[in-house]
């Protein structure tokens, strides 16, 4: 490791991110392929975008890749009880774009500092960059078989941040993956998502459902409803034997009764605030609906639910039929 990647890494983890690694600022061909033969939903940046940090910043020439854990936000059991639904705690208030902006953003400030006329744009999760592959590349952790990166004594429980620099950073080596044999995470997911290690079909992720607005089948539905899916999944991830979870989070499973009653103005003021908040009232609410299928004392609710037009009426109505 060079001294310079050695004192950023610590100037980042003073500010609490738990891995650093540099990467070059243009991506080599085998990490572009991977992009090209895939589909990312809600991603409108080609592949040569994201993995072209000059297409994000005029001369750059290495991007570094930050890890912040979030572990804290996972108590070990993960299902919610009978009138609750699952939250993804990863989607939780604080959102974590303004959270761990604001931290890339003083971490460039420190760069700036270190390497002085250096120029820095930063990113998490709502920027051109590929995060993933750009952490992979960096070696900031080894990509799973269920596509996330593992970050060593971390685990995947982590969101990844971009810096991309025209500072002259020499870039990391890759890690090599720790899998082995295992296949937990394939085998946990309840929808078959994954027919081979890291071979994730999207549209058969439950997440993913959860959180797009295309019509869902009555199977689709009955799996929702088996594991009252709000918002997020996570089963890939907590099953995985480098997962770390240590905090305390059953209180955040919402109420289906409160969701099923939202206001725009209450859903601005308990989800304005989290990442499952651009996906919009609406959504929450039909997922909601479904959740409820089958429980006799959210009935009256959905009933009330059957005269409104759009997605929300609709799926009420299909809930109290049962799927
Ligand atoms: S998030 Fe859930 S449904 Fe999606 S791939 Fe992982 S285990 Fe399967
Ligand atoms: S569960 Fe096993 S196979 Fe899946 S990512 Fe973790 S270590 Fe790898």
């Amino acid at each position: 490791m060079t001294a310079l990647i050695s004192q950023l890494r610590s100037q980042a983890e003073s500010l609490g991110f738990c891995a650093l690694g540099a990467a070059p600022a243009r991506l080599e061909d085998v990490f572009l392929k991977r992009l090209e033969h895939k589909k990312t939903p809600f991603v409108r940046h080609s592949p040569r975008h994201r993995c072209g940090a000059n297409h994000w910043l005029t001369g750059a020439r290495a991007v570094l890749a930050v890890a912040w854990p979030y572990h804290h936000r996972y108590a070990g059991a993960m299902s919610p009880p009978a009138g609750k639904g699952y939250f993804s705690p990863f989607a939780a208030a604080p959102d974590y774009h303004s959270q761990v902006g604001q931290k890339l953003k003083q971490l460039a400030e420190i760069f700036k500092r270190t390497l002085p006329g250096s120029r820095w744009f930063v990113q998490v999760d709502n920027g051109p960059g590929c995060e993933r592959l750009y952490a992979l590349r960096a070696g900031v952790g080894w990509q799973g078989k269920n596509n996330f990166i593992i970050v060593p004594g971390h685990g995947s429980l982590v969101w990844l941040g971009l810096l991309a620099t025209d500072a002259e950073v020499d870039p990391g080596q890759p890690l090599d993956s720790q899998c082995g044999h295992c296949r937990l995470c394939l085998d946990a997911c309840p929808s078959g998502a994954f027919s081979s290690a890291n071979s994730l079909e999207v549209d058969k992720c439950l997440a993913f459902w959860a959180s797009d607005r295309s019509s869902l089948s009555d199977a689709q539905c009955r799996l929702m409803a088996e594991h009252k899916t709000i918002y997020g999944c996570d089963l890939c991830q907590l099953v995985c034997p480098h997962t770390i979870t240590s905090g305390e989070t059953a209180i955040i499973w919402p109420d289906l009764a409160d969701i099923l009653g939202l206001t725009e103005s209450g859903f601005r003021q308990q989800y304005g605030n989290t990442a499952a908040a651009w996906r919009g009232r609406n959504l929450l609410m039909r997922n909601a609906a479904i959740a409820a299928a089958g429980q006799a004392s959210l009935a009256s609710l959905l009933e009330d639910l059957c005269s409104r037009k759009g997605m929300v009426g609709r799926y009420a109505q299909r809930a109290l039929k049962g799927f």
